[in-house]
């Protein structure tokens, strides 16, 4: 199975993807995580992305792209990547790297929450978690970016026939159960 799991920050993309990656015994890959975990040792694609990070901006695609490939080189099954690809060119990238290694995507999973829900998660995660990215006016930045430059690639993956539209509302069980309940449905 190689997987994706989109939707606006706050839809639960990262909690969703590490048990519906237990779920289905594929590896989940999250970029932000890989980023955080770069800031945190101080690496040198740390010290570039950190400023992207804070003001709630994507990280350059050729960053994101390399970094992306040389983790998916790693592998030799299936993956399901949360929060890759989030811009056209990376949707490019992404196919690239597919087609080299002989293979597609099998499905693309998308959270839906709403947008008051989505503000008040978020808001919650910044008291929580005290992630660097989660103060408010940073907040609303990411949500405006996400739609600006990741909503559109829904309509690239969906005449693909790839979309899997998930109810992203309510208690994370309930929610790995249906988005598990969909994989089977779709096939
Ligand atoms: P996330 O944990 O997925 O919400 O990502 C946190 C932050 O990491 C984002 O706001 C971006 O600054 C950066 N980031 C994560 N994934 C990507 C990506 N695919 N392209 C560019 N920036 C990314």
């Amino acid at each position: 199975m190689r997987l994706l799991i989109m939707g606006p920050p706050g839809a639960g993309k990262g909690t969703q993807a590490k048990a519906v990656a237990d779920g289905l015994s594929v590896p989940s890959i999250s970029t932000g995580d890989i980023f955080r975990k770069n800031v945190e040792a101080g690496t040198m694609l740390g010290r570039e992305a950190k400023r992207y990070l804070d003001a709630g901006e994507y990280v350059p695609d050729e960053i994101t792209n390399g970094m992306v490939r040389a983790r998916l080189d790693e592998l030799t099954e299936g993956f399901l990547l949360d929060g890759y690809p989030r811009t056209v060119a990376q949707v490019e990238a992404l196919d690239k790297i597919l087609a080299d290694e002989g293979t597609t995507l099998d499905r693309v999973l998308v959270l839906h929450v709403d947008q008051d829900e989505l503000v008040k998660r978020l808001t919650g995660r910044a008291e929580s978690d005290g992630r660097s990215d989660d103060a408010e006016h940073v907040i609303r930045r990411r949500l405006e970016v996400y739609s600006e430059q990741t909503e559109p690639l829904l309509d690239i993956y969906a005449q693909r026939g790839l979309l899997v539209l998930v109810n992203g509302m309510g208690e994370v069980e309930d929610v790995t159960q249906r988005v598990l309940a969909a994989l089977h449905q779709t096939g």
